[in-house]
């Protein structure tokens, strides 16, 4: 990281939306040259200036002709996304207008951007941090809304925000124990055991909840998978139509039809989920039934909800009550179906031993949003409270296991009563993994704790 700050300054271009034509194409610079290229091809109405958006033409820089119309913005750094002076020429998407400025671009002095850095320079310039540049990335990639809102949230520094308390806490208590240790012949009072495991303590309760937020972070970003069981026929098929909204599996009378897994993703609330349509659970007929219920088997396993789908109109049986007991601790719901045929068939079927469970009809319709909504209960269920911020990726996830791991090392350091140096060695492999987290540095910070909070006099 250190040498890439130091590479000098240049002044990059590329184009910013997508491929292909459009209403709109824009064409971006940023850096210190950023104005003295673009302005030799532009002709505005009045000159550029720091957050304004100027219309004008864009004209061939050979010919001098006209080629677009254009509304070009001006962002004088620091204060721009990058960091640095960014130039915006928004004019009509088309590949080859907009390939034409670009060349335009590079021709006045800039290179072309690698994928990503324009963001990799707002971090380079301290404009966001790594939690906030891969944010930005997961917006863009979100396909559902409730993704795009995550990543929001963390583009907005949400998790930056609750580790930046941890981690000064942490300074702080690294510039004690050092502080502890370098004047110790000025009789600085150094802090009893109890008080660091105190601390120390205090630091991994945090830290603990965000890395348990991770579970759910994984699921908004790669979706909830949701098996649906149940003995043949009970209706797995068409309940897993219904709530794709299509005919995708195939539903028939016959026992023993869905062989294969069919998956397929939706949205519910904008929460991915990849449903899973599984073969009945029954003693197989024949070798690729066989091979289907295995397959069934495993698909629960791997699954964050399983659907055990149940025939409200038969009598309750044996092997639902062992499915449901093997299910146990984890997360499932009970689907009685076919809650049609119980009212006409005077409730014969109806068994108080029966599971309960959500009533639906896959044939009417009725029950489904109460299914939907139960899905979506027991999938939000699992989200952190209120708007805690959300570990997203495996990256992040490391390392604040890291930090979690060594800080609790340092715990039993302390408890030990071992030298402060051995348990700063635990700290700073806390601090470090913090600050991978983030892609900050620490060191300043913890000489200017050192030399501000700790008067010495010196
Ligand atoms: P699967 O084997 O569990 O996947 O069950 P299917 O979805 O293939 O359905 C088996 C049979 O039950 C088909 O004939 C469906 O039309 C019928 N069925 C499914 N759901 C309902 C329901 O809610 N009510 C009624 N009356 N029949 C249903």
């Amino acid at each position: 990281m250190q040498s890439l700050r130091q590479l000098p300054p240049d002044t990059i271009t590329a184009i910013s939306t997508p491929p292909g034509r459009g209403g709109i194409g824009i064409v971006r610079l940023s850096g210190p040259e950023s104005r003295a290229i673009a302005e030799p091809f532009l002709r505005l109405g009045s000159v550029l200036s720091a957050g304004r958006a100027r219309f004008g033409e864009v004209l061939d820089s050979t010919t001098g002709e006209p080629l677009d119309e254009a509304v070009v913005t001006f962002f004088a750094g620091p204060h721009s996304a990058t960091g640095e002076d960014v130039v915006e020429i928004a004019a009509h998407g088309s590949p080859v207008l907009l390939g034409q400025i670009l060349r335009q671009c590079m021709a006045g002095g800039a290179r072309l951007a690698q994928p990503g850095e324009f963001t990799q320079r707002a971090f380079l310039n301290g404009r966001i941090d790594l939690t906030q540049a891969e944010a930005i990335h997961d917006l863009i990639q979100a396909s559902t809304l409730h993704q795009a809102r995550v990543a929001a949230q963390q583009m907005g520094g949400g998790l930056s925000r609750v580790v930046a308390p941890i981690k000064s806490g942490l300074v702080a208590l690294i510039a004690k124990l050092e502080a502890g240790i370098d004047f110790a012949e000025d009789d600085l009072e150094t802090s009893p055991a109890e008080e660091i495991v105190r601390e120390i303590e205090a630091l991994c309760v945090p830290l603990a909840s965000l890395e348990r937020s991770f579970a759910y972070g994984r699921l908004v970003r790669e979706g909830f998978r949701l098996a649906i069981v149940g003995r043949p026929n009970a209706g797995k098929s068409s309940l897993f139509n219904k709530l794709v909204e299509r005919e995708r599996a195939i539903v028939t009378p016959a026992a023993g039809t869905t062989r294969d897994l069919i998956t397929e993703r939706i949205a519910l609330e904008g929460i991915p989920l990849e449903l899973v349509d599984t073969a009945g659970l029954r003693e197989a007929m024949d070798e690729a039934e066989s091979l289907g219920i295995a397959k069934s088997h495993e698909a629960m396993a791997e699954a964050d909800l399983v659907l055990v789908v149940v025939d409200a109109a038969q009598p309750a049986r044996e092997e639902t009550a062992s499915l449901l007991h093997r299910l146990e601790g984890r997360a499932v719901l009970v689907v009685e179906n076919k809650c049609d045929l119980l009212e006409t068939a005077s409730r014969a079927g109806s068994d108080e031993d029966a599971p309960a469970g959500i009533r639906t009809s896959a044939r009417t319709g009725d029950g489904i949003p109460e299914l939907r909504r139960a899905i979506l209960r027991k999938v939000s269920g699992q989200a952190p409270a209120g708007e805690a911020a959300v570990v997203t990726n495996l990256r992040q996830q490391q390392a604040i296991g890291t930090a979690l791991a060594s800080l609790r090392q340092g715990r039993g350091a302390a408890e030990a009563q071992v030298p402060h140096e051995m348990v700063l060695i635990d700290l700073y492999e806390t601090l470090r993994a913090l600050d991978s987290l983030t892609g900050a540095t620490s060191t300043e910070d913890i000489l200017r704790l050192i030399f501000s909070t700790f008067c010495i006099g010196k």
